[in-house]
């Protein structure tokens, strides 16, 4: 996998504040990218992220926007390119997640989970996919989780929305290949983040209990499959969803 497929290159990662979208930032600044931190309300987090783009060498700007708001969408990649110029690679990596109860769930926890995780998705992709196809150039990694592959009753919307990650994927894959933009997804397992707070520790345990691997994932090695599709290593993919999970879910 050479590095130099980053350098010189701009990377939208949104959600890049904190856990894995923190991590995918600081893996891709240390490829050579210049990094583009988007967040939605913890500043003090992007800025954390910043500063570590900057002390391996790249460039960053921090960019607040809910990604599921279609104007602050456009305000942001506006931004982006006045303050790094065009945008090469995406993460859309932001997303959110509430553990609710079938009898809790209601139609705004439903429009929350999806309006972020799904829309946000396709908002920011629509959003830059003009300048990658002006360029001829573009990569895009989409965030799943393998909520989308089995049965999560506690998490219904968390996992619909996962799954139409995944749809997306495949057919805007399609749609964009011809302009030299290949798009792929990641479908982690338990990642060790602040999204999994209120996940209570029998839960965890048991979650630890299923896993070949018999322990939860750390971020990094999200980013590390992240810079792996992003790369000229996965130049034959797209469409794909990668499962990192320790083993807990494999596809056929
Ligand atoms: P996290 O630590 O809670 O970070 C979530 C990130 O998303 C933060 O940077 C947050 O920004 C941002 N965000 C939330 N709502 C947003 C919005 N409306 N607009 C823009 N940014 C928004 O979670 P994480 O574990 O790193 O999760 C990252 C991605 O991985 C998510 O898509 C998640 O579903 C997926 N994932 C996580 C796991 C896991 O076990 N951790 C497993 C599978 C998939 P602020 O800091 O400003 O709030």
């Amino acid at each position: 996998m050479s590095e130099a497929d980053f350098q010189g290159r701009n990377v939208l990662v949104t959600g890049g504040s904190r856990g894995i979208g923190r991590a995918c930032c600081e893996r891709l600044a240390r490829a050579g990218a210049n990094v583009a931190v988007n967040y939605h309300g913890n500043r003090e987090a992007a800025e954390e992220t910043a500063r570590r783009v900057i002390a391996a060498g790249a460039e960053a700007v921090t960019v607040q926007c809910n990604v599921a708001d279609e104007d602050a969408v456009q305000t942001m990649v506006t931004q982006i390119n006045e303050q790094l110029g065009p945008i090469d690679m995406l993460v859309n990596n932001a997303g959110v997640f509430e553990y609710v109860t079938p009898e809790t769930t209601s139609p705004d926890h439903w429009r929350r989970t999806i309006d972020v995780n799904l829309t946000g998705t396709y908002l920011v992709t629509w959003a830059v996919k003009d300048q990658m196809i002006e360029r001829n150039f573009g990569r895009i990694v989409n965030m799943s989780s393998i909520s989308a592959l089995r049965s999560r009753p506690y998490g219904i919307a968390y996992a619909a929305s996962k799954a139409a990650v995944i749809a997306f994927t495949k057919s805007a894959s399609v749609a964009l290949v011809e302009h030299n933009i290949r798009m792929n997804a990641v479908a982690p397992g338990l990642i060790e983040t602040e999204i999994i707070d209120d996940v209570d520790q029998a839960t965890i345990d048991r979650i630890v209990g299923e896993t070949p691997m018999k322990r939860i994932g750390q971020a990094d090695e999200i980013a590390d499959v992240v810079h792996f599709l992003l790369s000229e290593a996965s130049r034959f993919m797209i469409g794909q969803c990668l499962v990192a999970s320790g083993g807990r879910v494999m596809l056929p």
